[in-house]
């Protein structure tokens, strides 16, 4: 019998089999199905702001949250530079482990579940606090995350056109390449300015290390739905505040997107909405046909902790990946040190040969 302590471990080439193997639509719609699932029971969590470590090129951060039974913790990086060294800009890995004992359970690749379950909640977000009818989003940026984005609002919100900008037109060749057959009017945008216009959804989700302001107020028309995933570190903005101060705003979980998210533009006191208030029926969302609503999305670590949990489930039932002694597990668990002593009679000839 494997011993207590093993662990599950998926690499990239795991993850990617896994995705694959249960296509990434119905993937994507489970991990919002499990996201919704676990922000209805956002009162059992234990919950805090992600700890991270800033350098002049980037951020590095660890994402912990824990229930009564389970931990999940996130590894993730956000590199803007990163794509000009053949890089990813954001990088990650998770670990879930059980609350009674501490085992952790599963070491897992989360880059791809990323931007799945980024994508996820970001559907999740509109699909409430958009204008019913939504059809037509316009996706600034459109590097790693945005095809992700794109199939999510098509699947779980009923997008079906889409106005693409890149500063870099390299870029919207590759999402407008990758999307050919997806069943999405694809049209190409010369600015951020031109890709608003008609749509009810605009997605940012640029990388840039500065206070960007890729979307200016005048640009959204009203009742526009803002979905804006980009501006997620001290001093990485998307949004200029003019546009934030006339609309509704919704976060994940506050006292992190205060520090990290478009709201760290305003004062302290600047009136935002908890998301899971929303799902849990506590707030309306949107008042009116009128009204701008704005997602703020940083990205929190319980919608990592419900694609670790999914991704889980769907490898032990595929029989994905391989067990792994992560852990150190001696036979008397007070032994330890026992486990450096070499076996006596190997002991005896070693000393024989050194003779
Ligand atoms: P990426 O580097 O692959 O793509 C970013 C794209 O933005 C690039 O193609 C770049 O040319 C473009 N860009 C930069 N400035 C622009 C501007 N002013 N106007 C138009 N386009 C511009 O990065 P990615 O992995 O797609 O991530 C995008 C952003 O989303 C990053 O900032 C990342 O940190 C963030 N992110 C957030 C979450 C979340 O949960 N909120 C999750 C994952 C990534």
């Amino acid at each position: 019998m494997a011993p207590p302590t093993t662990s599950t471990f998926l690499d990239a080439g795991d993850m990617r089999r896994l995705v694959r193997h249960e296509g990434l639509a119905a993937f994507t719609a489970a991990v919002a199905a499990r996201i919704e699932r676990e922000f209805l029971r956002w009162e059992d969590f234990d919950k805090r702001a992600r700890t991270a470590a800033y350098g002049p090129e980037g951020v590095i951060e660890l994402m912990p949250v824990a229930d009564r039974t389970q931990f999940a913790f996130k590894y993730v990086n956000g590199h803007p530079g990163n794509t000009r060294r053949g890089l990813p800009t954001v990088m990650a890995f998770g670990v879930l482990a059980d609350m009674a004992t501490g085992t952790p359970r599963l070491l897992a690749e989360l880059s791809l579940l990323t931007a799945i379950r980024t994508a996820a909640m970001s559907a999740l977000a509109a699909r409430r606090l958009a204008r019913p009818g939504s059809r037509t989003m316009a996706l600034i940026g459109n590097g790693a995350q945005s095809e992700f984005q794109a199939l999510a609002f098509r699947d779980l919100v009923g997008i079906r056109t889409l106005r693409l900008h890149d500063t870099d037109p390299a870029a919207t060749d590759k999402l407008v390449a990758n999307l050919r057959h997806q069943g999405l009017a694809l049209h190409r945008a010369a600015t951020a300015e031109a890709a608003c216009a008609g749509a009810d959804i605009v997605t940012t989700a640029t990388a840039d290390p500065r206070h960007a302001a890729v979307l200016r107020a005048g640009m959204v028309a009203p009742g526009t739905h803002v979905n804006a995933i980009g501006g997620d570190s001290p001093g990485k903005t998307e949004l200029d505040p003019a546009l934030l101060a006339d609309a509704a705003v919704f976060v994940e979980y506050a006292p992190q997107t205060r520090v990290e998210g478009e709201i760290q533009q305003m004062p302290a006191d600047f009136p935002v909405t908890e998301f899971w208030r929303v799902l849990a029926g506590m707030h309306p969302g949107r008042r009116d046909a009128a009204q701008v609503t704005v997602f703020d999305s940083v990205g929190f670590a319980l919608e990592d902790l419900a694609a670790l949990a999914h991704a889980a489930e769907v490898a032990q039932r595929l029989g994905i990946g391989r067990p792994i002694a992560l852990v150190a597990s001696p036979a008397d668990p007070k032994d330890l040190f026992g486990l450096l002593s070499v076996p006596a009679q190997a002991g005896v000839q070693a000393a024989t040969e050194a003779a």
